[in-house]
């Protein structure tokens, strides 16, 4: 029997996980696996897997993701888009249940703040503009009404100087630089794969690049750019953790965005490895 699979990606571990799926299933012929790896078609040119049908772009929401599943007779749903991407795995929870296809969703575990770390977590984009009004225009630390973590070094900084605003390092993707428009007084730093687009902060410089980064050039690119700050979202991984390790190294803060919560009852693991045991399974029953 056919098993036709939609892996909703965007992520390392989504690719690999095709490649793994798609490696597994060469050469067994009584094995017809299908996959097809959705993208929501965010970057101009994205790294796809090679081994299998890539559909890119939105299904249209629930709905549109619920008629999708009938109409290519998908039989099991792998959500491994970026822990951030919470309409889509809503949206996937809502249409596998309403269609009755298996749903897994594979994030990979958030960053856990180590000896050293100056982190204050926020839970959303929103609160992460609220802290960095609040940083000190001088004399770090007194993050005002955010609660500094036990044990913090809290070496006295001078962040900016005179009217300047704090530097910010602001790592949380293209499209959420515009939340941080309306903070005029503080310099910007972003990274993104694809150039933010309008409402951008006024002072913002942009380095378009696309990880793995290294502490070593993390820690470079903190110092050239005399950076006060880090705003990160917990997005977990090896890719871009490198700049969370030069900020312990520099006592520089890090205002680190919670994760959004999974759905309720959903089945969920957290490496690559684990969802092929999942796959298997389904598989099996499937035939
Ligand atoms: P989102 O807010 O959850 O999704 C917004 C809409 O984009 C969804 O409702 C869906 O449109 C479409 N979409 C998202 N992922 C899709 C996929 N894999 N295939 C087809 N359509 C998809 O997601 P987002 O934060 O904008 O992220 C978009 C994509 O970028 C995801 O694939 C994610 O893995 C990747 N990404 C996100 C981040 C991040 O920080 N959020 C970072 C790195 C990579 P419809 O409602 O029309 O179906």
């Amino acid at each position: 029997m056919t098993t036709r699979v939609l892996l909703l990606g965007g992520t390392g571990e989504a690719r690999r996980l095709a490649g793994l799926l798609t490696g597994e299933c060469s050469g067994q012929s009584d094995l017809d696996l299908d996959l097809v790896y959705s993208l929501a078609g965010r970057v101009r040119a994205p790294e796809v897997p090679g081994s299998c049908e890539v559909r890119i772009g939105g299904f249209g929401g629930v709905r549109g993701l619920t008629a999708y599943l009938r109409t290519e007779r998908i039989t099991a749903v792998v959500d491994a888009t970026h822990p951030f991407a919470a309409v889509m795995t809503a949206s996937a929870a809502r249409a596998t249940a309403e269609v009755g296809v298996p749903l897994l969703v594979l994030r990979r575990p958030g960053w856990v703040e180590e000896p050293g770390d100056d982190w204050r977590r926020v839970s959303g984009l929103a609160d992460a503009v609220t802290a960095l009004e609040r940083f000190p225009a001088a004399g770090y630390p007194s993050l005002a009404g955010i609660p500094s973590p036990a044990g913090s070094r809290g070496s006295p900084r001078t962040v900016g100087s005179g009217d300047a605003g704090p530097r910010v390092f602001l790592t949380t993707g293209r499209t959420d630089i515009a939340m941080f428009a309306g903070l005029r007084r503080h310099w910007f730093l972003a990274r993104s794969v694809e150039p933010p687009e309008a409402p951008k902060p006024p002072q913002l410089t942009v380095i378009l690049d696309r990880g793995p980064f290294d502490v070593a050039g993390e820690t470079a690119l903190l110092r050239r750019h005399r950076i006060d700050v880090v705003v990160t979202k917990d997005s977990g991984g090896t890719m871009t953790a490198a700049k969370l390790m030069a900020a312990r190294d520099l006592g520089i803060p890090v205002i680190m965005i919670d994760r959004p919560p999974l759905p309720a009852g959903i089945a969920a693991v957290s490496t690559v490895e684990e969802a092929a045991v999942w796959w298997s399974r389904v598989r099996s029953d499937d035939r």
